[in-house]
């Protein structure tokens, strides 16, 4: 198939670019990089760029807005753009924008997110509205805090109150500690068929939280204590296949996110998005968070996932996915269905 040369796909050079630039290629579309100065290295030793424009620091996209339009490019946004640059500023935006901004304010709401979350029927931690209340273990989140950075945990109220005064001042939530293991599932909804996609899954290598296995408990004893409190910063994401008895209800769970979406951001979430959970013992699948965009743990998957072999017959990672989703968008006459 041809794509109409006319679009170009654009993304910020960070986070999961390399694979969205590569999937815009892959499905015959040109790409644009736009990069912070001095950080263009990957995105040209690994020739997914055919044009690359660098901007000094995330303050200026604004400024090169006009070049993008005249480019004809549609942006790909992800976390660290989303991060980056707000949802207020990418709400305005005039670039047209693959996805539904109008998500995004659910998505960066935790209260939001979790009225949405519960509507849709998932499992979610408990939340502790009051400290005094806490009766099990607790992880507190701090607003605002990508990628878990200074999150801690409590066992009750007086740990809890021990730990908090190290942090005076910020906004937190007290969130039940979920035990068990870590599943991120991928997703694809397309507005064109309908379908929302099992893509693939992933687990999070996290410092230090996963090398603290590694040091027996009478060794951990002997170490200070700050070296021995888990943090959760997310360094890389390893690929993962999930037990198949697993599967409808991870579908389900997708496919009643979508439905829920459609009731309070119409048209609905579309496009790539990830739902964070916890597997427990007793195999309940607990939901902490929804990431409404192409995740990070996508990664691994440049050459497609187990499950998307399974579906395509051919390599389609997430990036890829979203470059197909907006060609046949292009050959439907449809293209103002995935964008905003
Ligand atoms: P990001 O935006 O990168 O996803 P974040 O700041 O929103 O990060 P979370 O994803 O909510 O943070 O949490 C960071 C990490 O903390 C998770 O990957 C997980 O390891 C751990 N975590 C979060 N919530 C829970 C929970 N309720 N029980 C157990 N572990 C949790």
């Amino acid at each position: 198939m041809v794509v109409d040369k006319k679009y170009k796909i654009a993304t910020l050079a960070s986070h999961s670019a390399l694979q969205i630039l590569k999937g815009a290629q892959q499905e015959g579309f040109e790409t644009v990089a736009v990069c912070i100065k001095g950080r263009e290295q990957p995105y040209k030793q690994f020739k997914v760029a055919d044009k690359i424009i660098s901007i000094k620091d995330f303050d200026e996209f604004e400024g090169i807005q006009e070049q993008l339009i005249k480019e004809n490019a549609i942006i790909i946004p992800h976390a660290s753009f989303i991060a980056y640059m707000g949802f207020e500023r990418i709400e305005k935006l005039k670039v047209p924008y693959f996805g539904n901004k109008k998500i995004l304010h659910w998505e960066s709401d935790r209260s939001m997110e979790r009225k949405w979350l519960k509507a849709a029927g998932l499992k979610l931690p408990k939340i502790f509205e009051k400290p005094e209340d806490i009766d099990r273990p607790v992880i507190i989140k701090f607003h605002g805090a990508g990628g878990g950075k200074g999150y801690f945990l409590a066992k009750n109220y007086k740990d809890f109150k021990k730990k908090i005064k190290l942090h005076a001042g910020k906004g937190y939530v007290i969130q039940e500690y979920i035990l068990g293991v870590h599943m991120y599932a991928h997703y694809f909804h397309s507005p064109l068929t309908g379908e929302t996609e099992l893509m693939g899954f992933d687990k999070r290598y996290e410092s230090n939280v996963d090398s603290l296995g590694r040091i027996s408990a009478r060794d951990q004893m002997a170490l200070p204590q700050e070296q021995v409190d888990p943090s959760y910063v997310i360094v890389g994401n390893m690929p993962l296949v999930v037990r198949e008895s697993y599967l409808p209800r991870f579908i389900r769970k997708g496919e009643n996110v979508v439905k829920e979406s459609k009731k309070i951001a119409s048209p609905g979430l579309f496009g790539p998005f990830c739902l964070e959970t916890i597997m427990t013992p007793e195999e309940d699948i607990i939901t902490f968070e929804i990431s409404a965009r192409i995740v990070a743990g996508t990664n691994p998957y440049v050459n497609g996932s187990p499950y998307s072999w399974l579906r395509y017959n051919e390599p389609m990672s997430t990036g890829r996915r979203i470059a197909r989703e907006i060609k046949l968008a292009i050959e439907k006459n449809n293209i103002d269905k995935v964008l905003s």
